[in-house]
């Protein structure tokens, strides 16, 4: 059995594994409680955990969570390989004609950036302080994480996934391994704040559609995880529940007819009302990872 050290075990604990679940794989049951205190998301620890690295504790529970039709690693290269029945790539639907952003958009990354800074394509632009473009690694990507809309915090920041469930997805990357030195692009589908925090609309994401598609094809990222049903559902051009999204991969075709691996899972924030999720949210990053 795969034995875990207490730096592993308490970043598990920490995004919410049930202690229970993890003891038999302690090196001492008391190795749990020993090593949980002393992880802070920011600190020493969490950067021991980085460099440690924790490949046992993930392969260990993405090979529970890999579901039927999941792709898994080609055993002569190691490589990731769509299962043998995979439905065809999806391309990100396009946006109707007359809505949203039109004409060509920039292909240079700080001019696209500028463009979406000035974009008044739907009635969002009204109620932002500034656009949410996106932030992290822009070279060799290896995850780019992909949620709905910029919440309040990150209206005023100009950065997403700020606050406590961007605090949660850190801790749970860091967990899987995924550390600072990890090149990683977060963004939303849209890059304006909602008021209120309500769902986006149909045409508001259709109109912000086409910044996504060219982030995409621009980063190249080895593997999209999209957070929460409304990020799935539209990456994917899906109308099925979150339920059935998860725990498989899916596979995007980007605008330059790349083929890449989408998983999909629970929204940061949704975790941290339900955290019966978690467990659930841990398979899918596991299996993320492992394409
Ligand atoms: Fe433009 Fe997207 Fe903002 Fe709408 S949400 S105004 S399409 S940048």
């Amino acid at each position: 059995m795969v034995q875990l050290t207490p730096v592993q075990l308490a970043w598990l604990q920490e995004i919410g594994m049930d202690r229970r679940q993890l003891q038999p794989y302690a090196r001492r049951a008391e190795d749990v409680s020993a090593a949980a205190p002393a992880v802070s998301a920011q600190g020493p620890q969490a950067r021991r955990a980085s460099a440690e690295g924790l490949r046992p504790a993930a392969e260990l529970l993405a090979g529970q969570s890999a579901a039927a039709g999941a792709a898994r690693p080609d055993p002569a290269s190691g490589a990731a390989r769509p299962p043998a029945a995979a439905p065809a790539a999806r391309k990100l639907a396009k946006a109707p004609a007359g809505v949203g952003s039109s004409g060509p958009l920039p292909l240079d990354w700080q001019a696209l950036q500028d463009h979406v800074a000035a974009c008044e394509a739907c009635s969002l632009h009204t109620g932002r302080s500034q656009t949410v473009f996106g932030s992290g690694a822009t070279e060799a990507v290896d995850w780019m994480i992909i949620g709905e809309a910029p919440g309040d915090r990150d209206d005023r920041l100009g950065q997403p996934f700020q606050g406590k469930a961007g605090e949660l997805l850190g801790a749970m990357l860091r967990a899987a391994g995924v550390g600072p030195e990890t090149p990683v692009f977060y963004t939303n589908l849209i890059k304006c704040r909602p008021r209120g925090n309500r769902t986006p609309k149909p045409e508001e994401i259709a109109a912000c559609r086409p910044y996504l598609q060219r982030q995409i094809a621009m980063l190249k990222p080895r593997r999209i995880l999209a957070l929460g049903w409304l990020a799935a559902q539209a990456l994917l051009s899906e109308s099925s529940d979150l339920e059935q999204l998860r725990g498989q991969v899916h596979w995007l075709q980007a605008e330059d007819g790349q083929r890449i691996p989408v998983v999909a899972t629970y929204h940061p924030a949704s975790l941290l009302s339900r955290t019966r999720h978690k467990a659930n949210a841990w398979r899918d990053l596991n299996l993320a990872r492992s394409v």
